[in-house]
């Protein structure tokens, strides 16, 4: 019979259910605080041993510093942004997190919202709520035969350009690393350094992960490269591109149009990019599926039980 766990878990974050129903089941102590704030986390975080996150809540070296039992912090998520890892290795805490559940919600948003620009979806929708049926004016273009950049060929990266190919999209990649073989050959992938990349897409898609080598790393002098007719899209963190240079290059029409998940501050709700007309925004959604939530939450749990058990 596998012995009952017994060890304390804070939540800090919404996350779906049946992650706090599979560590109860497993005789986990847990306590569920969504709504948590910095001061009252930072006068708990020394009664638990498992910390869970998703994004909202920062984990920063003030509090790594007062989690005097913790064991595991956990992200109910992919990016570790919000968690100072390096206090957490000091300290011998393992930082953990879910890949797998986001891969096709942030794959499946990247088509919608190269859509959404191919076809000004968001525009017609609002005029046609305030009265005006605008088809004349309206002639979009389709994806089929296009350019697709993809940034960062990872899991998400792939994912987008297996849908894309699907799309009959042509795809050029570039990433830090080799890339997988296999997948270049299945869709067919022309490798690429970034400036040729950003020079020859239709559309260029992020997927790196935010780290000093990724800051900015579409600022003015990139965006220059890239065709007047070309468009952007960000889901991975907003600090990959540089705002103020984003706006210009829109406003001047030096780019066609741009759609971001992801902002350099969030909420994004003031930020000036949302007065250009050839701007999307959705906030932060990239991962906000019923299906990754659940996956991820599966996912972790699991990961927390394996840990405290000592299997992995
Ligand atoms: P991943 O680790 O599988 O892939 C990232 C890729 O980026 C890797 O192949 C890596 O080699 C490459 N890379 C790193 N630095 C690079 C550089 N300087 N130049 C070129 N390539 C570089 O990550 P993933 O799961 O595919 O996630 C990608 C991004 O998506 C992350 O930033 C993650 O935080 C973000 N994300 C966003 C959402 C959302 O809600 N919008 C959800 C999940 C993930």
């Amino acid at each position: 019979m596998i012995m009952s766990l017994n060890q304390s878990v804070l939540i800090c974050d919404q996350v779906n259910p049946i992650l706090k129903e599979i560590l109860d089941k497993n005789g986990l102590k847990v306590t569920y605080e969504p709504e948590i704030t910095p001061e009252q986390l930072a006068e708990k975080i020394g009664n638990y041993e498992v910390i869970v996150v998703r994004s909202r809540t920062k984990i920063v070296k003030e509090l790594v510093e007062k989690a005097a039992k913790c064991q595991i912090i956990a992200r109910v998520g992919v990016g570790l942004d919000n968690i100072d890892q390096d206090a957490a290795k000091a300290k011998n805490i393992r930082v953990i997190n879910a890949v797998e559940g986001a891969i096709t919600a942030v794959a499946e948003l990247v088509i919608g919202l190269m859509l959404s620009m191919a076809r000004e979806i968001p525009r017609v929708d609002r005029e046609i709520r305030n009265g005006n049926w605008i088809k004349k004016e309206m002639m979009g273009s389709e994806l089929k035969g296009k350019y697709l950049g993809i940034i960062g060929l990872g899991n998400i990266g792939k994912r987008l350009g297996r849908l894309a190919r699907a799309l009959n999209m042509n795809i050029i990649g570039y990433d830090a690393v080799p890339i997988d073989e296999e997948f270049s050959k299945e869709v067919g992938l022309m490798k690429s350094d970034l400036d040729t990349l950003l020079a020859s897409s239709d559309y260029v898609s992020l997927h790196v992960p935010l780290l000093d080598s990724t800051k900015h790393m579409i600022n003015a002098e990139k965006l220059r490269l890239m065709k007047k007719t070309a468009h952007i899209v960000n889901t991975s963190r907003g600090g990959v591109i540089d705002e103020d240079a984003l706006y210009n290059a829109l406003k001047d029409g030096n780019l066609e149009s741009a759609a971001l998940d992801v902002f350099e501050v969030e909420p994004a709700t003031g930020n000036k990019l949302v007065n250009l007309p050839n701007f999307i925004a959705t906030p932060h959604i990239g991962a906000q599926t019923k299906e990754a939530q659940s996956l991820a939450a599966n996912v972790i749990a699991e990961k927390i039980i394996q840990l405290l058990r000592g299997v992995i």
